[in-house]
Formats: structure tokens, sequence, C-alpha cells
């Protein structure tokens, strides 16, 4: 029993699931799901549509080059059973599972370092272009504020009264409303 990876999304392909197409020169496609097929027939690049793996490793979204790769190979040459090599196998495998997974979250983090700093550049650019929808918003802002801080005020009493245990909060709560105030 082998489980083979859809042609166009490479996602696993179960035994039972999913349809196999063979071309006229007897080259095998695996599909998981008819949505995969229905792209292939219209001759779509998977490199080339999104939601695919080829899509995002192509685009350095995720992670492509990786010796954790290495052990999942196509192997045409069957092995005789081994009790030992049994166990040693399935050991090894979590084991590569775990360092596969905390290089990938490595991978995210570095791709998403400087994310945090380009979407504040791009809102405020966002909001330089469209400053006057802006208008009509700020004018009843005062109101706005009233209401939240009457609320927020409303809530340290509640959170008061119910525990004393939960004061540390409180504080750093009521001065950044208290700091929301002093704008106006
Ligand atoms: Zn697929």
């Amino acid at each position: 029993m082998r489980i083979e990876k859809c042609y166009f999304c490479s996602s696993p392909c179960y035994p039972g699931h999913g349809m196999t197409f063979v071309r006229n020169d007897s080259k095998q496609f695996r599909f998981c799901r008819s949505k995969c097929h229905r792209n292939f027939n219209k001759k779509r690049n998977p490199r080339k549509v999104a939601w695919t793996k080829a899509y995002r490793k192509t685009r350095g979204k995720e992670m492509a080059v990786d010796s954790t790769f290495d052990f999942e190979k196509r192997r045409n040459r069957p092995v005789k059973y081994d009790r030992d090599l049994m166990g040693k196998t399935i050991l090894a495998m979590k084991r590569v599972e775990t360092i596969k997974k905390a290089r990938e979250e490595r991978f995210f983090e570095n791709r998403m370092s400087d994310a945090k700093a380009e979407k504040k550049k791009q809102a405020r650019v966002e909001i330089e272009k469209s400053i006057e929808l802006l208008a009509p918003a700020v004018a009843n802002r005062e109101q706005v504020m009233r209401n939240v801080i009457d609320s927020a005020k409303l809530r340290i009493a509640a959170r008061k009264k119910s525990s004393g245990t939960r004061l540390t909060n409180t504080p750093s709560a009521a001065a950044a409303v208290g700091g929301d105030g002093m704008e106006e």
C-alpha cells in the first residue's frame, strides 16, 4: 500500500480516493479530488495556481530545500520484514517529523519577521490616501470616546467588586483608558 501524492496540489492520495489518469505514453497522474483533476484538464500549471504546494514552494512561501525531505522518497525495492528495523523506522519517523516541524516554524518566523512593519506602513499609506473618508468618523469621536471610557470605568468597578486579587490588571487598563481621555 502506498500513499501517492496528488499531481496538482501535492496533498496525499490515500488508497481508494481520488483518481488516476494514465496518459498515452503511460505516465500516471494522481489526483486527490475532482477539483485537481478538473484543473489539470483545463491545462493549468500547478505552479501558477495559488492554492497548490508547487506555487507556494516556488514563491518561497514554504520551505522547499531541506535535508528532511530526503527521507520521503519513492523507493521501489521492497524491504524484507524485520521487527527491529520496523521499530527503529517508526521511532525515526517521529524524530524526523519533529525536526521538520521545528525547521518549518523557524522558516515561517524568518519570513514573517518584517511583516508587521510592512503592514503598518501599508495601513498608513491607505489612511493618507483616503483621509477624507475618515472625517465623518472623527466628527463624533468625542462621543465615542466618552462611551468607551464610561464602559471601561463600569467594567473596572465591577471587577474591583468581584475580586481583589485581579487588581494587578486594572491599573494598567485604567491608565490606558485615562491616556486616551487626555487626548481630547
Ligand atoms: Zn489535489
